[in-house]
């Protein structure tokens, strides 16, 4: 079978060496005579299987004992509800508008807070990270941040600091840079775009924010409760978690997070280059807080835009479409996307541009 390149938003691509090795172990994993989808939650296999799978991302991230991590399910939209239920204390939170993740999930907290909007940048369709600075409340229960914008192509590339707990959706772009996690209060990530398939959300907490979670917070989502039971109070997603540990052997295995957002940075600049010098394609997204991982640009005609995610398929460079809110094209580059498939995509955007 011939593999495409796909450029999807998430769910996204596997590397290729995870996906072969989940086939070698699927139907029997080392000498257990089964599936890690057939095992028990609770056996001795599973667990070890869960514990090298937390210790990897520790590594990776060097999340420090003072922080648990989480891998529970309902992605990263359940963490929206998550958030102010867990840490709404004082009833008062402060979120940046930066996108439409953001703005959703601001709207989701403010069913349980008085939701405070430090800054945004809707009006001009979310094409900068709006101005944030001396704006937010050192009292709020917590400042929210999506530190890279999937649809506009955007990202933080400074974080608030040295106020309210900072609580970061990194969906879109968890373990492609170094970030230091102690400058967070909560991580939260769902799994499909840059940890492995969908049906998993990673959360990483500071455990002196436990404790404040409110009543009604039901138990699957309080994240002490889910501390103190290896993220089991139910069934977890098994096999995802099992796949997130190959994702991050993988990256293990490159050199670490450092030596992906290398990599990542290349493939970005290839990609930015390229928009940058073209006559045909635009990059709506500001040059300063360009995303790394979700690369938006456009031809600013509807009828090439549509020719261009069209024929690139035939190529074999699929789902370029931009989001419905953005229209035109959306190459997202995550870390499994290897750099032969941002040369690649260039490559087809030149001769387009000469043809058109
Ligand atoms: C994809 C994405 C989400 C939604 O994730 P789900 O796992 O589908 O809930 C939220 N925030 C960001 C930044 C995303 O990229």
């Amino acid at each position: 079978m011939n593999r495409v390149y796909n450029y999807s938003p998430g769910p996204s691509m596997l590397p290729l060496s995870v996906l072969e090795r989940a086939q070698k172990e699927l139907v029997g994993f080392g000498d257990t005579g089964m599936s890690v989808m057939e095992m028990s939650h609770r056996s001795k296999m599973y667990l070890s299987i869960y514990e090298k799978t937390e210790k990897s991302l520790r590594d990776l991230m060097q999340i420090p004992d003072t922080y648990a991590v989480l891998f529970l399910q309902g992605g990263a939209t359940e963490q929206f509800s998550a958030v102010p239920l867990n840490l709404g204390v004082t009833g008062k939170a402060d979120y940046i508008d930066s996108g439409n993740f953001a703005h959703v999930a601001a709207a989701e907290a403010a069913r349980y807070l008085a939701v405070n909007t430090v800054a945004s940048s809707r009006e001009d369709n979310y094409t900068y990270i709006p101005d944030w600075k001396g704006k937010a409340n050192p009292d709020a229960d917590y400042l929210h941040i999506t530190t890279n914008n999937t649809i506009y192509g955007t990202r933080f590339t400074e974080l608030p600091e040295g106020g309210a707990p900072l609580v970061a959706d990194m969906s879109s772009n968890i373990l492609s840079e170094v970030y230091d996690v102690t400058k967070f209060g909560v991580i939260y990530a769902g799994a499909q775009k840059n940890i492995g398939p969908a049906g998993l959300a990673v959360v990483i907490v500071r455990k002196d924010l436990f404790g404040r979670a409110a009543k009604i917070c039901p138990k699957l989502m309080n994240w002490e409760k889910q501390a103190e039971n290896q993220s089991m109070i139910n069934t977890p997603n098994t096999y995802g978690i099992y796949m997130a540990g190959l994702c991050f052997e993988w990256i293990q295995g490159l050199g670490g997070v450092s030596a992906m957002e290398k990599i990542n940075i290349e493939k970005a600049r290839l990609l930015y280059d390229f928009l940058d010098e073209s006559e045909l394609f635009k990059a709506p997204a500001q040059k300063a807080y360009r995303s790394r991982m979700n690369v938006t640009f456009v031809t600013g005609s509807d009828e090439l835009d549509d020719a261009f995610v069209k024929e690139a398929a035939k190529a074999g460079l699929v789902n370029l479409k931009g989001h419905r809110s953005v229209g035109g094209m959306r190459a997202s580059i995550y870390n499994a996307m290897p750099t032969e498939g941002v040369k690649a995509l260039v490559t087809f955007m030149k001769d387009f541009e000469a043809k058109h």
